[in-house]
């Protein structure tokens, strides 16, 4: 997982005299710093998380899907066998800690889009480890009593569930806050002092600063010559009128609604790699309107709600990016979670503390 930085963890010296105040700096309480500042906490790292107050960040406008299966190509996420057990578990341990299910299990219905589509999942069963994963097929019009309108039919993915993120990153930042250990505010990388040894950010010096600051990671100086390719998304949340006895499951057509309770469904996303900020537009709304009227046999009635944008955090071949800088050890990113960052960000957080604890410094 992290070859591709492995040569760059340097051992440090253990007689250093510097008066050490924490092990790690974290920069960003998303979804990121937040699970990695947890497990490094867990192996007894003194850590401090710097956050601006969620204003950039893609966790709190994520939908929080775990879905294994995507893409027009039905393809599985790599490593999806590792991935989503370890998201379950840890998951589930932070809602035993804090006393609240943040990780629903929510049956998770795909339409099918064309005839193409049902081969390739076809063949998809045939040759590959996909039975795991994919559901038998639903005939058209079958699926609630009719209500739906999946033209096509489709199937359900399995193992599919739902992260609310805003109550996960709400009540871990109470929790950082009342130990200590969130320090709310900007961060700015001219006040950073980065030596062979320690790491030095205002009254904070620590053995290292992790960059978990989403796609803002593109301004630092340290890491803004990769290949980040972020991408900006929004979401609505619509009330349809009718669609109450449909909330059993998630349903997904040309985009995915999420059922809330009631007659209320949260609607998205698209990608825009051009405008990358966090500001909804009127256009992106009406087509995840009309879209998620098409998802039933009867056009219900719609009521807008809300309307949320964000970045998610990409770099280019979809693998996160995560391990040292190459010139400056003491710098490390743990980032570029793309779209994925439900399914990713628990195990890699977990064999990042893990490798970070091995270092001797
Ligand atoms: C509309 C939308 C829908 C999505 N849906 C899903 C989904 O269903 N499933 C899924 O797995 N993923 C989804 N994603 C992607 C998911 O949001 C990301 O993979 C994940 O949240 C990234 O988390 P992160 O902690 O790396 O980054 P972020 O959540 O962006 O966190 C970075 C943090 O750093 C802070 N920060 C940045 N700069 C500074 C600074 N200078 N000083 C202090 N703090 C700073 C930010 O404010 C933020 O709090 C979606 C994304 C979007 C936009």
């Amino acid at each position: 997982m992290f070859g591709f930085f492995k040569k760059f963890f340097s051992r440090g010296n253990a007689a250093d005299p510097i008066p050490f105040t924490h092990d790690f700096l974290l920069v960003g309480q998303g979804l990121a710093g937040t699970l990695l500042a947890l497990e490094l906490e867990k192996r007894g790292k003194r850590v401090l998380i710097v956050d601006d107050g969620w204003k950039s960040a893609a966790s709190m406008v994520a939908a929080g899907l775990l879905n294994p299966v995507t893409g027009i190509r039905l393809v599985k996420t790599h490593g999806a066998e590792d991935l989503l057990p370890a998201a379950h578990r840890i998951y589930a341990d932070l809602g035993k800690r804090y006393g609240r299910e943040f990780f629903h299990f929510v049956p998770f219905y795909r339409y099918y889009g064309s005839e193409h589509e049902r081969e390739i999942k076809a063949q998809r069963l045939q040759k590959e480890d996909y039975g795991d994963w994919l559901g038998d097929d639903v005939p058209a019009g079958t699926l609630c009593n009719g209500g739906l309108g999946d033209r096509l039919g489709g199937f359900f993915v399995k193992r599919c569930g739902r992260l609310d993120l805003p109550d996960l990153l709400k009540t871990t930042a109470e929790d950082f806050r009342a130990r200590g250990l969130l320090r709310e505010a900007v961060f700015d990388e001219k006040d950073l002092t980065v030596t062979g040894q320690s790491v030095r950010w205002h009254d904070v010096t620590a053995r290292g600063i992790i960059y978990c600051n989403g796609y803002k990671v593109r301004e630092s100086r340290y890491f803004s010559q990769l290949r980040w390719q972020p991408a900006k998304g929004e979401y609505i949340e619509l009330e349809l009128a009718g669609t109450g006895k449909f909330q059993a499951q998630i349903l997904k057509g040309p985009v995915v609604a999420i059922p809330l309770g009631g007659e209320r469904w949260r609607v998205g996303s698209n990608y825009d790699r051009e405008v990358l900020d966090n500001r909804p537009t009127a256009a992106v709304a009406e087509y995840l309107q009309r879209m998620a009227q098409s998802l039933f046999a009867f056009p219900p009635e719609a009521k807008l709600l809300a309307q949320h944008a964000g970045v998610r955090p990409a770099i280019a071949g979809g693998i996160p990016a995560v391990g040292p800088h190459q010139a400056f050890p003491r710098v490390f990113l743990f980032n570029g979670f793309g779209s994925k960052g439900t399914t990713w960000i628990p195990l890699y957080a977990e064999r990042f503390a893990a490798k970070l604890c091995e270092e001797k410094a």
